[in-house]
């Protein structure tokens, strides 16, 4: 990538140039546009990145050795700003592990791949009734289901959509931009997507406008487009859409880069969105047109997204575009494409302008990638030498947002970046303008690119240490705080203590005279018991007998009676035994 864009601008020549706020390459868009986009045969395995998108990682819901069918859920949504991963096709997960990815750094991230079984069987999926909207609710249902249908800004951006459909009373749309310029060389696929898939466009759009309730539709073609243009206006014509709100092609010159957002929205609209604000602060939203066809594949079929053009161009045999399921290897597109040419020294993924040099053609295609382009020596002649800039300020003639990019090489250059930041660097959309533009060669863009980085860093450290500092004064000022809440609870406890004994005291000297006269009275009581029992003691007999001295002499008495009597029968017994023996 180091000099990508001086690299083009060798290709083109500079008389092509000069158009104030853009530049106007040589499109090279005709090569790959001759036949109708094709399908890539299925392949053996699909690697899928989690990072395809801007946002939070999706978290990953399968393991190696699960059975996966088609459109089955990967990997789930994380947080506000993210985006599911669903299985282009069905077959068996072989790994979840880092591995090359198509990005910029040529670094490998975490990517599931797929062995596909070759049957291509689909998950059970139904459409979804997107009209229903009557209530804040229904939007949000329908919004959160959004969220797991993977579908992300297919222009490239690859911000999730769902979050973009997301309104408030600050952020209602007013106007509803389809972004159809695909203003950089080489590109085609948004082109043929169009040419052929116009009243499919219209139905996601349909959708979109539904949802945001935006009150007019502004299509943004550029004029080399002229048969998508005509297929979109056909489409208008015939859709629900036309009935319903104000829907108009607009053709604007072919100018790069007026496919970026708020330039389309500047051409077609004639209004600036500010650098700090979004668009739809000024009651604006745009989307790409693959982007809402996706949607109309998601409502109207219950598809995630899975797959999408991709144009295969440059030093190929063939070049064209192909209908491409995520994870399919460049080396296949490329077989696709005929084959890269033997001068073929390398690809680019996106456009020349902004796109970066891959890694290896065995990186995966993903949501992002709208282009590969082979290329070689006799396309891409290397750039010569950066030589002293010569303060000619075509830079500043060309760029789109009114920068001053010769005053931003001098700050990044220096390193004085906080001066760079004030002049406005992150306002820069890295366009390449400006390095397409410079007589002297040299890589503007690839300053701002380190300078914004380096800002970044440095913001991130300032951001750690601060966050370390501040929470190191709240430590500080919670142990302080403990410190005195114990002081005051000793003191209130000891305050308390105090009051209890000294009310103990006052309820003491209050309750005595009580305690005597109770005192008193336990006593009467207990001696009026004891005098009780003593005279019970007193009364009570020990023995009645005893107790009785003339009743014991009676008994005394009788018994001597009894004796007598028994004497005198023993006697009278004995007398008669006497006479009988007689
Ligand atoms: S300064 Fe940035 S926005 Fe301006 S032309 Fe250069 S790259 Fe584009
Ligand atoms: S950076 Fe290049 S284009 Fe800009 S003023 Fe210097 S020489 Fe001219």
């Amino acid at each position: 990538m180091s000099s990508l864009l001086n690299i083009v601008k060798q290709s083109f020549g500079l008389g092509a140039v000069a158009v104030s706020g853009g530049v106007h390459p040589p499109d090279h868009k005709h090569e790959s546009t001759t036949q109708a986009v094709g399908q890539l045969p299925l392949p053996h395995q699909l690697t899928l990145p989690l990072r395809q998108h801007v946002g939070n990682l999706p978290k990953v819901l399968v393991k190696v050795g699960d059975y996966v069918l088609k459109g089955q859920l990967l990997a789930e949504a994380e947080g506000n700003i993210s985006a599911a991963i669903h299985a282009p096709s069905s077959g068996t997960i072989t790994s979840i592990e880092d591995a090359l990815i198509p990005h910029p750094s040529g670094l490998p991230d975490r990517c599931i791949t797929i062995a596909l079984d070759g049957k291509d069987e689909w998950i059970a999926h139904a459409p979804i009734d997107w009209r229903k909207l009557e209530t804040e609710q229904d939007k949000s249902k329908l919004l959160e289901g959004l969220r797991s249908s993977g579908i992300v800004g297919l222009g490239g951006a690859a911000f999730p959509t769902q979050v973009k459909l997301r309104t408030n009373a600050k952020s209602s749309v007013d106007t509803l931009v389809l972004n159809a310029a695909e203003c950089e060389p080489y590109i085609t696929c948004d082109d043929m997507l169009m040419r052929e898939r116009a009243d499919q466009i219209l139905k996601g759009l349909e959708i979109a406008q539904h949802l945001l309730g935006a009150k007019q539709c502004l299509i943004g073609i550029e004029d080399n487009k002229p048969e998508a243009a005509e297929a979109m206006r056909h489409a208008c014509a015939n859709s629900p859409l036309s009935k319903l709100v104000p829907l108009k092609v607009v053709v604007v010159p072919t100018q790069y880069p007026s496919g970026d957002a708020r330039q389309l929205i500047r051409l077609l609209t004639g209004i600036e969105v500010p650098a700090d604000k979004r668009s739809t602060d000024v009651g604006l939203q745009c989307f790409n047109v693959a982007t809402v066809l996706a949607l109309h594949r998601y409502f109207d079929f219950g598809e995630p997204s899975i797959s999408r053009i991709v144009t295969i161009t440059g030093n190929v045999q063939k070049p064209a575009n192909y209908e491409v399921l995520f994870g399919t290897s460049v080396a296949d597109l490329v077989q696709a494409g005929g084959g890269a040419l033997a001068d073929t020294d390398g690809y680019i993924m996106g456009g020349p302008m902004m796109g970066f040099n891959l890694p290896s053609v065995s990186v995966p295609i993903t949501k992002a990638s709208n282009c590969v382009i082979a290329s070689a020596p006799n396309l891409f002649p290397s750039a010569p030498p950066a030589m002293p800039c010569i303060r000619c300020a075509r830079c500043a003639d060309v760029c789109p947002v009114s920068l001053q990019p010769q005053e931003l090489y001098w700050f990044a250059k220096s390193s004085n970046l906080e001066k760079a930041r004030d002049y406005n660097l992150f306002d820069c959309i890295e366009c390449g303008c400006c390095t397409y533009a410079c007589p002297s060669n040299i890589p503007l863009v690839q300053y701002y690119r380190f300078a914004k980085s380096e800002i970044i860093a440095q913001d991130r450290a300032k951001e750690a240490a601060d966050l370390a500092r501040e929470r190191n004064e709240f430590r500080l000022m919670r142990i302080d705080r403990e410190k005195q809440e114990r002081a005051e609870k000793h003191a209130q406890k000891a305050a308390g203590a105090k009051a209890e004994a000294a009310k103990t005291e006052a309820t003491s000297a209050t309750e005595a005279p009580e305690d005597e006269a109770m005192a008193a009275k336990k006593a009467a009581i207990a001696a009026a018991i004891e005098r009780a029992k003593a005279q019970k003691a007193a009364a009570a007999p020990q023995n009645v007998v005893d107790a009785i001295p003339s009743v014991q002499a009676e008994i005394a008495e009788i018994d001597a009676r009894r004796e007598a009597a028994k004497q005198s029968v023993t006697d009278a017994i004995a007398t008669n035994d006497a006479q009988e023996e007689k």
